[in-house]
């Protein structure tokens, strides 16, 4: 049997609760992961598969109608290791299915708009992973550390990035968010690195060094995020971050699971298969007709071989849930309210124009709970076989893809 390597699932591991405490967080450990780093490594790769088909599935879907999708939120001080996550994670499902946005300082234009305007525009479509790099958690963080704006408007904005994204979360779209959190001396090193390093100076900005010297500052700002943003519809994950094998294998983790309790189906297709195949066959001689329909019958068997039947079961995807450690928080809701501020739809004097316009109106196609927080996955024995003949079936695999190289 596969080794177990998550003995807690991220899901309930790096999830701040409301009890959450970042001075207490060891940057350097591995909650809920049993292994080390080639284990962290393979795991990694394992998962990429599944990855990699059930987002091809969401973006079928989305490309038939439906309203899914997904929105990864990565936040981290510099040097936090949030490129490696687009690259290491993102990177291994298909570029056409994601859509990825970096936030800097806002331009002259974006700063003219309400601060969520700039974020409006890059959601995922129905059917795409967005990333975000960065995001409007910037404007309560570098916005309130550098007194970009007064603290009356700064800390009304928690309630409302909540109402925001309660509205995305509504129209179909699963957050997951998730904050980076490496150590002052990892960051130190790092930062080392890039100025010592000649193929690594390009991504050393000065003004790191900077944003460095105020890095309690920015704790306590995280702090707050956390205590006011972490909502049951959109929970913040805490990820250590010394070591990035860990970051990354928890956050593939994370996504993956998060398109499991999705579990997009590959569409039906809106044509008739006897039909289409008449049809195409008979542009042929019939002889020819003959060879090519064998020729596609042996490809099947072998495609079923290698991957085996879940591909075309339609509840498989679900049972997949319990494959090591798929388990749920239960709904702790954070106290968003009690942030100093009552949710009242005010904004900055420069956003009130845009927001009444923009908040609701993007994203209201259909009403459909989203949430990977709260759903508890029920695999019985049943499942754990599933488990197991994939289990097999991921081997079998890999050891072909092995003997091709
Ligand atoms: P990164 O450090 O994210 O890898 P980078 O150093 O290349 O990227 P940019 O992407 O150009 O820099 O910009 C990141 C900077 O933009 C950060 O210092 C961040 O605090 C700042 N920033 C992002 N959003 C805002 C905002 N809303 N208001 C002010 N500054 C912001």
């Amino acid at each position: 049997m596969a080794k177990k390597l998550w003995d807690t699932s991220p899901h309930l591991a790096l999830r701040a609760g409301p009890d959450f405490a970042l001075a207490a967080l060891d940057r350097s450990s591995t909650p809920g992961f049993t292994g080390d780093k080639a284990d962290g490594q393979e795991r990694m790769a394992d998962r990429g598969e599944l990855l990699s088909e059930l987002q091809e599935r969401l973006f079928a879907d989305g490309k038939h109608g439906g309203t899914r999708s997904v929105l990864l939120i990565i936040q981290g001080l510099d040097t936090a290791g949030k490129g490696g996550i687009v690259r290491h994670v993102m990177g291994m499902v298909d570029p056409q299915g994601v859509s990825l946005a970096s936030f800097g300082v806002p331009t002259k234009e974006e700063l003219a708009h309400h601060y969520l305007w700039r974020i409006k525009k890059e959601l995922p479509e129905p059917g795409k992973i967005g990333v975000f790099d960065r995001s409007h958690y910037e404007d309560v963080l570098v916005a309130r550390v550098d007194n970009l704006v007064e603290e009356q408007v700064w800390r009304k904005r928690y309630a409302e990035i909540n109402r925001f994204e309660q509205r995305l979360v509504d129209s179909g779209t699963t957050i997951i968010k998730v904050a980076l959190m490496c150590s002052y001396e990892e960051q130190a090193r790092r930062i080392l690195e890039r100025i010592e390093r000649p193929d690594k100076r390009w991504k050393h900005n000065p003004g790191d060094l900077d944003t460095r010297a105020k890095w309690d500052e920015y704790q306590d700002a995280y702090q707050d995020v956390f205590r006011y943003t972490s909502t049951d519809h959109a929970p913040w994950y805490v990820v250590p971050a010394d070591k990035k094998w860990y970051a990354r294998v928890a956050i593939t983790e994370l996504v993956t699971q998060a398109l499991i309790d999705i579990d997009p189906k590959w569409p039906n297709p809106r044509w008739q298969v006897a039909v289409q195949r008449r049809r195409l066959l008979s542009t042929v001689e019939p002889e020819l007709a003959k060879h090519l329909e064998e020729t596609v019958a042996e490809q099947l068997k072998e495609a079923k071989e290698e991957y085996g039947d879940y591909l075309a079961l339609k509840d498989s995807v679900a049972q997949l849930k319990d494959v090591d450690n798929g388990e749920r928080a239960p709904a702790t809701t954070n106290s968003d309210q009690d942030n100093g501020e009552k949710d009242t739809e005010s904004s900055d004097s420069s956003e009130s124009s845009s927001k009444k316009s923009g908040d609701s109106a993007e994203h209201s196609v259909t009403k459909k709970s989203a949430g990977s927080g709260a759903k508890d996955s029920k695999a019985g024995s049943g499942s754990k076989k599933n488990t197991k003949k994939q289990d097999k079936k991921n081997k079998k695999k890999k050891s072909k893809k092995k003997g091709k190289k």
